[in-house]
């Protein structure tokens, strides 16, 4: 069998980028890979003015790849910006020991300073209480309203001025998927590559990874040597969310590029005319936390009271 050479040097290849029909080798890969990182930043001016760099760790191949990515960018090309990683212990048991354990091996390998937010010792409650709850039924939808609650105030009060985030095409495109669906133009409007904000409560919001696909990231952690989680979280098991990103897998196997094609027209064409129409939600303070909430009480503070209510009700 005659093995595939890598499209740049001519070496023995080692990925195939399938969107682009290109095969690579290891080191080509990781120097594209970092290449196409540090173009997306570019392109929207990412960290444009910025002074120190947040990036939310969870411990998966995605925000893990990039923390590692933007460890050797960031002295290189912008060398007056400050990383730090920040990790959310979510008390999932028998999984979060097992991401936090990573978070910490990675960033003692890569000499990035890092924060670990343990939700029980912090918060008082683990992710899985919020089960119990109306709004924890579907726990995936209230776990992203803890984590990036969470994620925002920490980063704001370690007085990052971006808070880089490890989404990938494909959470993208589920995402939209899911939105054009709903019709939720409000929503729809909101996914950016970047969100820009003045509120220094609200930490601007940079995705770095928009245009690499899961895939793309798993090689890029696999090529590095990142230890990579043996299972993915229990708790999203079997969720839409899942079912939809094998739907567009099926759809990307009939249509190659469907993806990258779907995020271009949004970015391009679609959200230029949707924040011309969508007007920004005006943002005021919680009364509870006072941080940015849409509401007089944040989405966050609200999942909390829920869980306090509850655990009042069955102490009685
Ligand atoms: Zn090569
Ligand atoms: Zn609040």
């Amino acid at each position: 069998m005659k093995m595939a050479s890598c499209r740049l040097c001519g070496g023995q290849a080692a990925y195939s980028i399938e969107h682009a029909k290109m095969m690579l080798c290891q080191d080509c890969f990781i120097k594209y890979y970092e290449k196409k990182i540090y173009n997306t930043i570019m392109k929207h001016g990412m960290l444009r003015g910025a002074r120190n760099v947040a990036v939310a760790v969870s411990g998966g191949k995605d925000s893990m790849a990039l923390l590692t990515a933007m460890s050797k960018l960031v002295p290189e090309k912008f060398p007056n910006i400050k990383l730090v990683a920040i990790h959310i212990n979510l008390g999932i048991e028998g999984y979060s020991e097992k991401c936090q354990e990573i978070v910490k091996r990675v960033c003692e390998g890569l000499g990035v300073e890092y924060v670990i937010h343990d939700l029980l010792s912090r918060e008082g409650y683990r992710i899985l209480d919020l089960k119990s709850t109306p709004l924890g039924r579907r726990i995936c939808g209230a776990c992203g309203t803890v984590k990036r609650y969470l994620m925002n105030r920490l980063a704001y009060e370690i007085g990052a001025d971006r808070l880089a985030t490890g989404h990938n095409l494909d959470d993208i495109v589920e995402l939209l998927f899911e939105f054009y669906l709903k019709g939720s133009v409000e929503d729809l409007v909101r996914v950016r590559p970047v969100s820009w904000s003045d509120n220094p409560k609200l930490v601007t919001k940079i995705k770095p990874l928009i245009e690499l696909t899961e895939r793309e990231n798993t090689y890029y952690a696999m090529a590095q040597g990142i230890p990579l989680l043996d299972a993915a979280c229990p708790l999203a098991e079997g969720s839409r969310m899942l079912r939809r990103k094998k739907l567009i897998g099926l759809i990307e196997r009939e249509i190659p590029g469907f993806k990258h094609m779907f995020y271009k027209s949004h970015v391009k064409r679609i959200l230029p005319r949707l924040e011309k129409t969508v007007p920004e939600p005006s943002i005021m303070e919680c009364e509870k936390c006072g941080m940015p909430s849409l509401s007089n009480t944040c989405s966050y503070c609200k999942l909390v009271s829920r869980l306090a209510a509850q655990s009042a009700e069955n102490s009685t």
